[in-house]
């Protein structure tokens, strides 16, 4: 799968890739990623990018051109003319806070696909143009206005990588994480065990331990010491419950529980109480 990224800032990105699961990915061939400076697709002295809004206001807006330059180098059409002329065209996102919220499920989608076009605005922004001729999408990252679309680029091509087979050494690890796929999409493991009974399904990931056993006059879960890996898949559920209602309880109208799950919840809410 391969990632074209366009900004002003290319620099930004060297530490981003340099680094962990992205480094190794684009070591392996796993994933590729091409950054591109829209500064090279102006054609004055000072590679101007941006000029003042029509109508008045703060702030200056990125321009168009450089940006339909930049697309055009990249092959890529206006959406009207792409249709007619490829089969399997690039999904071009254009970062903005006014855009949809970026999910795990939207990064499942776009991790299906050979190649993802993101433009990085700065400034108020893009001109509009660019968004209504171009982008398929706008995504969000969250409810608040970062400064540039490049930290929101670098978090989406994170998410999305994740996804793509062969980059996590466990092919199953990221189904079983928070925002996992809902329960039902999800078999049985290779005992038969079904695994919406230890994977996060929809719901926010288990708390995590580690050596050593006693920390900060802390005890790691006795639970998680014995062994029983029966007691571990009950105790990790609950947790799982547990975190989704204190953090996020608008995915527990989503997720699909169980019974036993709803009794616990129940028994939770009555603690609380
Ligand atoms: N005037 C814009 C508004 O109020 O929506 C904010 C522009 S922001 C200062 C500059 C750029 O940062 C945007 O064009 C976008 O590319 C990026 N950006 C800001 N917040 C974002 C978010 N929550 N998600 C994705 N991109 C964001």
């Amino acid at each position: 799968m391969r990632f074209e990224i366009v900004t002003i800032f290319p620099g930004f990105f060297s530490s981003i890739f340099e680094n962990g699961i992205l480094r190794r990915a684009l070591a392996e061939g796993l994933i590729e990623v091409g950054i591109h400076d829209l500064r090279n697709f102006t054609h004055d002295r000072h590679r101007t990018v941006d000029d003042r809004p029509f109508g008045g206001g703060e702030g200056m807006v990125l321009k168009p051109q450089p940006l339909a330059e930049a697309l055009a180098s990249l092959g890529i059409e206006p959406k009207a003319q792409r249709a007619q002329a490829q089969s399997a065209p690039p999904q071009v996102v254009l970062l903005s806070a006014q855009g949809r919220p970026f999910t795990q499920a939207l990064a499942r989608e776009l991790a299906s696909l050979d190649r993802v076009v993101l433009l990085c605005g700065r400034y108020e922004g893009v001109d509009e143009r660019i968004n209504e001729l171009y982008c398929d999408q706008e995504l969000s990252i969250g409810d608040y206005v970062l400064s540039g679309g490049e930290l929101a680029a670098a978090v989406v091509v994170d998410v999305i990588m994740r996804l793509v087979p062969g980059v996590l050494g466990n092919e199953a690890s990221g189904e079983f994480e928070s925002f996992g796929v809902a329960d039902a999409e999800i078999t049985t493991d290779s005992e038969g065990v079904p695994r919406s009974q230890h994977g996060a399904g929809g719901l926010l990931d288990y708390p995590h331990y580690t050596r050593p056993a006693e920390f900060g006059g802390l005890r790691a879960p006795e639970v998680l010491l014995n062994g029983d890996h029966l007691q571990i898949r009950r105790w990790r559920r609950e947790q799982q419950l547990r975190k989704t209602l204190a953090n996020r309880p608008d995915l527990l109208e989503r997720a699909t529980l169980s019974q036993e799950d709803r009794k616990l919840l129940e028994s939770i809410s009555e603690e609380d109480c």
